[in-house]
């Protein structure tokens, strides 16, 4: 939805200052997909609203269940840039996994979303519309959302404009009123965000996916390495945690034979201690297959990597995937057609 355009609606209409308040209340506590459902706004204010600035600007195009009942949604953009947005089910605490881009231009070649190429940056309306639309969801199953992590596609530091504002509107307490702590931030490593995100008041979590303990074997897997090698990496996590006092959160996806060495581990071991010592949590990722040729670590592998991080008292835990199914969990989500609408939006815009 688009704020301005709805006030602007509210201010033609003289309305008083309250129904700001009850549109408020209507999007971020009773989640309606359409102003009709907002019954404390008169119906001559709901038309205009639907007509200048309707809730939903994402289309819904499918919805596919997994058999764990994770639920993946695609949508597509006003300006038809497709959007992938996943609800995963906990009991009654379910967490949702939203975009913050369509498709990604940062190309890891693990990731699924990585081939599709970069569609464009996606408003704080259309952050928050996948955010309304897990509530809904998890309300028709007796649950709540309780988490949000920005892991979809896109990288969300490259369009922290937009991801700082949705957050400041997840967390608002007369809004949707979710705790900041519940809300983290994935990056490849975009290192003028991690500053920036060092100045954020807000108490959100920071997620880094590493991936690799060295530059070769990072660069290969994950090309932003060339731009911002690990040291450099290292040494915006320490500003960071020196400036908020907060743990990092480091991914690492377990590639067999690639990156789940014993030496590896080590390497990741001394990398954490020296550069955020007693800061950081690894969370190891159970690799789902996408369309690269790289393969799940085995479990005797996955132990052992795991094995040698409890050794040097480095906290880790291994996140199983959900979704596999339906190509929902990390790393899988893509939708072919960005190349496509990027060369019709330009060709849109070239001059006759
Ligand atoms: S892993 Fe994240 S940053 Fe890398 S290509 Fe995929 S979406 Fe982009």
């Amino acid at each position: 939805m688009d704020l301005d355009a709805a006030l602007a609606v509210l201010a033609d209409h003289k309305a008083p200052a309250y129904r700001v308040e009850q549109m408020r209340q209507a999007i971020t506590r009773e989640y309606i997909a359409s102003w009709d459902e907002a019954l404390t706004l008169p119906k001559d204010l709901r038309a205009a609203l639907e007509e200048a600035a309707p809730v939903r600007e994402l289309r819904e195009d499918d919805l596919q269940q997994s058999q764990d009942g994770t639920i993946k949604a695609r949508f597509t953009t006003h300006d038809g840039y497709p959007v992938e947005t996943v609800l995963m089910r906990h009991g009654d605490r379910h967490a949702v996994c939203l975009s913050s881009q369509s498709g990604c231009a940062l190309a890891c070649t693990f990731c699924a979303t990585g081939t599709m190429g970069f569609g464009r940056s996606l408003t704080t309306g259309e952050i928050f519309e996948q955010l309304i639309w897990a509530a809904r969801t998890a309300r028709q199953h007796g649950a709540r959302i309780r988490n949000v992590v920005m892991m979809g596609m896109g990288e969300p530091l490259q369009n922290l404009d937009s991801v700082l504002h949705f957050c400041h509107l997840a967390n608002d307490p007369g809004g949707f009123g979710l705790g900041a702590r519940s809300i983290a931030i994935s990056t490849a490593g975009w290192i003028p965000g991690i500053d920036r995100l060092a100045k954020e008041p807000m108490q959100l979590r920071l997620a880094i996916s590493l991936h690799a303990p060295d530059d070769v074997l990072r660069s290969r897997l994950m090309p932003i390495n060339r731009r911002y090698p690990i040291a450099e990496l290292m040494a915006s996590l320490q500003r960071y945690r020196k400036a908020t006092k907060r743990r990092v959160y480091v991914e690492y996806l377990l590639l067999n034979e690639v990156n789940d060495r014993v030496e590896q581990a080590e390497r990741l071991a001394d990398l954490l201690h020296s550069s955020l010592p007693g800061g950081s949590h690894v969370n190891l990722i159970w690799y789902n297959p996408t369309t690269s040729d790289m393969t799940a670590s085995p479990p005797e592998r996955v132990n052992r990597f795991r094995a040698v991080l409890d050794k040097r008292h480095i906290p880790q835990s291994l996140r199983r995937s959900k979704g596999v199914d339906i190509d929902a969990a990390c790393g899988q989500l893509a939708v072919r057609g960005v190349g496509e609408v990027r060369q019709a939006a330009r060709a849109q815009t070239r001059p006759a």
